[in-house]
């Protein structure tokens, strides 16, 4: 989608800290990390938030937690645990209007969150 930020870095116009990269999917560092992991999972295709998700969707989704799930023991926090957070919406906290998976972990986070 024309102006999308998570858009254009799929597609490798705008450059990013790369963790893992497929056909469906692309795994990068926030910029502005909110504990000592913290990468987000977007999808390639344009999806405006979790609230458009429908059925169809229902690969893609599982491809992105067991994609999480890998990473997560790849980085050895399986065990510690972690967090996986997708903001939805301006209540929700969502600042960028593509739907992308938060991954958060190596500290321990609180509960409820602000
Ligand atoms: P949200 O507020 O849930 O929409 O999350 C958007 C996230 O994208 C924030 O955590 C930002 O720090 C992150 N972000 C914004 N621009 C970039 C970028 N160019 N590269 C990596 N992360 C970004
Ligand atoms: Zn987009």
């Amino acid at each position: 989608m024309k102006d999308c930020l998570f858009c254009k870095i799929a597609a490798g116009e705008i450059p990013s800290n790369k963790l893992y990269e497929d056909d469906q999917i692309l795994v990068f560092h926030d910029i502005d990390p909110q504990a000592p992991v913290h990468f987000l999972v977007i999808p390639k295709e344009h999806i405006d938030s979790a609230a458009c998700l429908t059925e169809e969707n229902a690969p893609l989704i599982g491809h992105v937690y067991a994609t999480i799930a890998r990473l997560a023991k790849g980085l050895g926090v399986d065990e510690s645990g972690y967090r996986v957070v997708t903001n939805v919406g301006e209540d929700g906290g969502q600042s960028v209007k593509h739907l992308h998976f938060h991954v958060l972990a190596k500290r321990s986070l609180a509960w409820p969150p602000g």
